[in-house]
């Protein structure tokens, strides 16, 4: 049986990993990984974790079973992280997820078992796993234009008009915040008239929000995914706490599904939970217990979130430091676009040929597209890396 196996194509974040881990040069630079790192290079536990670990070591008396969906006070920290008051509570069904890819499958699961023809629009480009688990299942996908490679901002003219061939049904895949890979972002106008444009086509928004509080602040983060949330009749939202919490391996996600009225709420919230029980019964519990700790503590959370803060923080400034940088070498404004990105990500915009010379002359890895992580700078890296881009001629 196993010989009619096919080798599947191998995950270009995970070999550039693998490879920099292979490269025996000390000045080497990973700017690959999606991870946080502070400017020793390490991905911190948070102290807010630390503490909620120590006192759920404590007062945990049992490992059973929580249920299908999860948590029940994870659901209800979460929907007020996310969307405050911007939807009345018993229009959302929501259910505990194996980290923001666990809710971002069960999102596409969910739209396919509502609509088996669906169309699923996504941003051009976006984060690879979005094709790969859509194609996986047979979804069919339309590329919508996002990004502006000469700007280094939205392509908002192309993406409009790309999005003018909605038809009623589809769904239309945003990123909440910090898009991923480009780090670049709508502005809330703009936000505005894609919310116009969905409801006028009759399609239904899906959001994945993986980095609240690492672009302009926790509250400013989530304000896009509240208009849409408070304006559409139906959406899903997939969020994650891998980034914000710095749990990634907990793999602790949600997916929230906005309906119109509690009726609806009902087969939402039983859906979830069917959806959670053909796939891998209970989520994982124990991160998701965490975070309902922090958000439910008062003392936790305002540790939690002036850590998350500093860390929002540190990249901004990382960001300032490297266009300053690249324009004083440069003497061009032609990367002044990567102090306005936002999020762990900046899309360069370099040639393939370039990224690989970096590589190969420089020791600095990053993705094909030129994707850098910007966490994976510190003070120190920015100029060695400003100066390598100008030396490769980019
Ligand atoms: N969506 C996007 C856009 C992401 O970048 C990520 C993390 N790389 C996720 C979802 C999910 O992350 P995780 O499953 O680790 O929570």
């Amino acid at each position: 049986m196993f010989e009619n196996l096919q080798a599947q194509p191998a995950d270009k974040i995970l070999a550039l990993m693998q490879a920099f881990r292979d490269d025996p040069r000390a000045d080497k630079i990973d700017l690959g990984v999606g991870v946080y790192r502070n400017a020793e290079g390490i991905t911190p536990i948070m102290r807010a974790i630390k503490s909620a670990e120590h006192r759920l070591w404590q007062e945990q008396t049992s490992k059973a079973y929580v249920g299908l969906a999860g948590d029940p006070a994870f659901a209800d920290a979460m929907i007020r992280l996310v969307l405050n008051n911007a939807v009345p509570r018993e229009n959302i069904a929501a259910a505990a997820t194996p980290g923001g890819t666990g809710a971002v499958r069960q999102a596409f699961e969910m739209i396919r078992l509502a609509n088996p023809d669906v169309r699923i629009f996504v941003s051009d480009p976006t984060w690879p796993n979005h094709l790969s688990i859509l194609k996986f299942m047979g979804v069919e996908t339309v590329a919508y234009r996002y990004f502006d490679s000469q700007s280094g901002g939205v392509d908002f003219d192309g993406m409009m008009a790309d999005l003018g061939a909605l038809r009623k049904g589809d769904v239309v895949l945003l990123h909440g915040c910090c898009h991923n890979p480009t780090g670049a972002n709508m502005n809330l106008v703009e936000w505005q008239a894609v919310i116009d444009l969905l409801n006028d086509k009759g399609a239904v928004p899906m959001i994945d929000l993986a980095y609240q509080g690492f672009g302009d602040g926790l509250e400013a983060d989530a304000k896009p995914t509240r208009m849409v949330a408070s304006q559409v009749p139906e959406c899903l939202i997939a969020t994650s706490c891998s980034k914000n919490f710095g749990i990634y391996r907990e793999r602790t996600g949600m997916l929230m599904a906005v309906s119109r009225n509690a009726d609806a709420t009902a087969l939402n919230q039983a859906t979830l939970a069917y959806l959670n029980r053909q796939d891998y019964s209970f989520p994982p519990d124990h991160g998701a217990r965490l975070v309902s700790m922090i958000l439910n503590d008062s003392a936790l959370r305002a540790d939690w979130t002036s850590e998350l803060e500093e860390m929002r923080k540190t990249m901004l400034g990382l960001r300032e430091q490297l266009a300053g940088e690249l324009q004083r070498l440069s003497g061009s404004d032609r990367f002044g676009f990567i102090a306005q990105h936002r999020g762990m990500f900046s899309r360069l915009g370099i040639d393939p040929e370039k990224v690989e010379k970096l590589r190969a002359d420089h020791g600095i890895y990053m993705i094909g597209d030129s994707r850098i992580n910007i966490a994976g700078l510190n003070r120190e890296t920015v100029p060695i890396l400003a100066q390598a881009i100008v030396d490769v001629g980019a």
